[in-house]
């Protein structure tokens, strides 16, 4: 080896008869492989034109182990399970709802064979993809008839479009909500061509206020879940069952943006009061739409229910096939409609309702269980302690009601660059075969163990002598 004497690069053809590389070409394909050697190769160029290629770079091992870096990180998944313990169990940036086996069988199911999506096995004609789930969506809220769409605000846009376009839609200024990732009331409205006649005021809007802005121009009034904030104090706002009344005495539909939606009442499981599609439905809404995957636990989907002839109408919106759902979320959705019609098995079966319900005494435990293996994992740069704490079910559902919950409080032992080193473990955690995701507060990293049941605990343990060897790789 020779510093004097400037290195070229090898031929690719050369480079990829080694043994090694044949081993490489085997796996991933001999074109992904030479994709990658010439990457490396597009690397090292301007090092090997200034004559500073060093020959240990050129060497064959050098060039297998980079070669086979490349095609690890081109085909690893780029979406990822992840150990959600935010303390957030309906987090929509990690997915939201986790779905229970009936559900992951029946996609498997319909991802694998034909299946009679829009095929009426009966008559061997044309079906309706709804149908497979209409009946149940009626007998599970009380309404007449139901539609499904890929998501809640999909189901926004398409209620308004079908009702509201070139009209005026009616809604209480204390409602004119956004939403997280930019879905916003009064843009949806703008979207849909309607024309939002907004109503009261921020924090009071009375009966009158509806009444008196109905006019020849009006098409439909609304109400809109305010899911993720909560007025207090002086407020006022008017109830489903009087807005409706108000709607029906001029021959007009109330249609109810819910949001989150449930199916059941939450309080009998000792959850916050939500409530459900039925109640809204009951008090006299004409269309009512909601989410899937928020309190219903289900796929992504916004799901409308309501009066025949509007659903109808709403159905032949040419805005309705272009916002249908697929195959995989109907054969996600109608088991997780099914578990609804055994209540009794409901907190056991239904994923997101049995972390909702987790004791509190169950967490401590576990957290107790994982104190001192994580501990070891962290080394003595941070402490580590059994602490109470409070999940939200996230996604809008019930902001301000908190479930309490227990996990574990990583604290920087020095109190001098604490802020980077939290930094630096929150990278180590999201560096981990299946990424840890927690959250930093007050000077701590909280890690709620709400959502890593059982199965999920030997899995998280299993890579925790991974953590320790992230965090002594890069020491403080
Ligand atoms: C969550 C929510 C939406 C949007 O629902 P997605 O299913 O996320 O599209 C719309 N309106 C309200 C009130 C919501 O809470």
């Amino acid at each position: 080896m020779s510093d004097s004497v400037p290195l070229r690069l090898p031929s690719v053809d050369r480079a990829l008869a080694t043994d090694a590389m044949r081993a490489l070409a085997a796996q991933y394909g001999h074109s992904a492989l030479a994709d990658a050697l010439r990457g490396e190769f597009d690397a090292l160029r301007p090092q090997a034109l200034a004559g500073t290629l060093g020959a240990a770079a050129i060497e064959d091992s050098a060039l297998h182990a980079a070669c086979e870096q490349r095609l690890q990180a081109r085909f690893a998944p780029r979406l990822r399970s992840v150990f959600n313990l935010t303390g957030t169990v309906l987090h929509t940036n990690l997915g939201r709802a986790l779905l229970p086996d009936e559900a992951v069988q029946s996609v498997m199911r319909a991802l694998t064979a034909p299946a009679n999506l829009e095929f009426d096995l009966a008559s061997g004609g044309r079906g309706d993809r709804d149908g497979l789930v209409e009946d149940l969506l009626c007998e599970l809220t009380g309404a007449q008839a139901a539609t499904v769409v890929n998501n809640n605000a999909a189901a926004v846009l398409l209620m308004l479009n079908t009702l509201g376009q070139g009209r005026e839609v009616i809604v209480s200024r204390g409602e004119l909500v956004e939403i997280g990732g930019a879905f916003r009331i009064p843009d949806i409205m703008a979207r849909a061509g309607a024309r939002l006649v907004e109503v009261g005021t921020t924090n009071r809007t009375h009966t009158k206020d509806y009444a008196q802005a109905i006019g020849e121009h009006t098409a439909l009034l609304m109400k809109v879940h305010t899911s993720n904030y909560a007025v207090s104090g002086f407020t006022k706002s008017v109830s489903e069952s009087e807005v409706a009344a108000i709607a029906h005495a001029r021959s007009l539909p109330l249609a109810v943006d819910l949001g989150s939606g449930t199916l059941v009442d939450m309080a009998q499981w000792g959850l916050p009061r939500e409530p459900t599609v039925r109640d809204i439905v009951n008090a006299g809404a004409d269309v009512v739409s909601f989410s899937g995957d928020k309190l219903l636990g289900g796929p992504q989907a916004g799901l409308i229910v309501g009066r025949k002839e509007l659903i109808a109408t709403i159905k032949k919106n040419p805005l309705k096939r272009a916002l249908r759902v697929g195959k995989l979320t109907l054969a996600a959705l109608e088991p997780v409609l099914r578990l609804y019609l055994q209540p009794e098995h409901l907190a056991a079966r239904l994923t997101t309702l049995r972390l909702f319900t987790r004791p509190q005494a169950a967490m401590r435990q576990q957290a107790q269980a994982l104190l001192a293996p994580l501990q070891t994992a962290v080394g003595d740069a941070y402490t580590v302690e059994v602490a109470g704490m409070s999940s939200q079910i996230g996604s809008g559902a019930l902001p301000v009601d908190v479930l309490p919950s227990a996990g574990l409080r990583l604290r920087p032992a020095g109190a001098r660059q604490s802020g980077r080193q939290l930094a630096r473990l929150e990278e180590a955690l999201r560096g981990l075969p299946r990424p840890v995701i927690g959250r930093v507060a007050e000077q701590a990293l909280w890690l709620d163990l709400r959502c890593l049941e059982a199965a999920e605990q030997v899995v998280f343990e299993a890579q925790l002598p991974a953590l320790q060897r992230a965090l002594q790789a890069r020491p403080a």
